[in-house]
């Protein structure tokens, strides 16, 4: 297929490598020029769209899908066929609205984020949750499997951008459950290594303790590639997702708070691991 790639980031350009790997024509653009293997560089979004047979947007928030797509005139320049993909962690009433904008001129919207981070988008194990019209959907599947090893339709266009805000608002909670966890423990006396291994195979177990302490906390290496606004982003996205919806939750409230707090207190470019110097340094 002819593909136009918007957003050659961290997790974008191993994405858009994937594609060019399983024989796909790819055209990609970003703000900042970017050099890929195969990859095609197109002067502008719209350049990129232009023939494209689908066009994949994973760029940071919605605001900048909404430019991308509405203002900066991807969604004019596509073909009335072509398929437009939010591989983005977006908000998903932000994605309704654009969905029905792409369908006024012809054009399907799947909502398609992602989960794995840049080492699954590497090679290409990530897990694709995706809404939208099931026949758009499979449209597109080739492409979505060359990315992913879990390729799942979720629900009609905004589900997958629900779901994905609503796992990242427990992965953020599990984390700085975790970091609060062995600042306790660790003032008591007890090694964090030693206890995120009896954790692992214990009912506190999560992808906090089996992934994230060991390969970017303890080893303090804060290198996931996953920033820290871009976790608060998605918390806030699901907190919001719940006030819409006439859901009080608490938890998540207090969750939301506790991150940003942690933004405010960190670089701008922190990586999300860095949740944890930021409760060490509280205590
Ligand atoms: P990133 O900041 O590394 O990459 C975003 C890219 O978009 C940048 O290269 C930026 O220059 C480009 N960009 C921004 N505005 C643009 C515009 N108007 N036109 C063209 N390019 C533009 O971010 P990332 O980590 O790759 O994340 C991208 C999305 O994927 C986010 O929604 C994030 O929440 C989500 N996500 C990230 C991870 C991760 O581990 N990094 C995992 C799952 C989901």
């Amino acid at each position: 297929m002819d593909v136009a790639f918007i957003g050659l980031g961290r997790m974008g350009a191993p994405m858009a490598l994937r594609l060019v790997g399983a024989g796909h024509r790819v055209r990609g653009h970003d703000l900042v020029a970017r050099e890929l293997r195969g990859v095609v560089w197109a002067p502008s979004a719209a350049d990129a769209a232009a023939g494209a047979n689908a066009v994949v947007l994973m760029l940071p928030t919605s605001a900048d899908v909404h430019w991308v797509a509405v203002e900066n005139g991807v969604l004019e320049a596509m073909d009335a066929r072509a398929t437009l993909i939010d591989m983005s962690s977006s908000e998903p009433m932000a994605t309704r609205e654009l969905a029905e904008a792409a369908g006024a001129r012809g054009i399907d919207l799947v909502d398609a984020p992602v989960s794995g981070g840049v080492p699954r988008a590497t090679d290409g194990t990530l897990t694709i949750m995706a809404g939208g019209r099931e026949a758009a959907v499979e449209r597109v599947r080739p492409l979505l499997e060359a990315m992913g090893s879990r390729v799942l339709r979720v629900g009609p266009v905004g589900a997958g951008h629900a779901l994905k805000a609503l796992n990242n608002l427990l992965s953020a909670t599990h984390l700085l459950a975790t970091c609060e966890a062995v600042a306790i423990g660790r003032r008591f006396g007890l090694d964090p290594k030693v206890m995120v291994d009896v954790i692992n195979t214990s009912s506190g177990a999560s992808v906090s303790t089996a992934v994230k302490f060991p390969s970017y906390i303890l080893s303090a290496s804060f290198d996931s590639g996953f920033g820290l606004g871009l976790m608060v982003k998605d918390v806030g996205i699901a907190v919001d997702l719940g006030e819409e919806l006439g859901i009080p939750a608490a938890l998540a409230e207090q969750t939301l708070e506790l991150w940003r707090e942690a933004a405010a207190g960190l670089p701008a470019d922190a990586d999300h691991t860095e949740i944890a110097r930021w409760v060490d340094a509280r205590y």
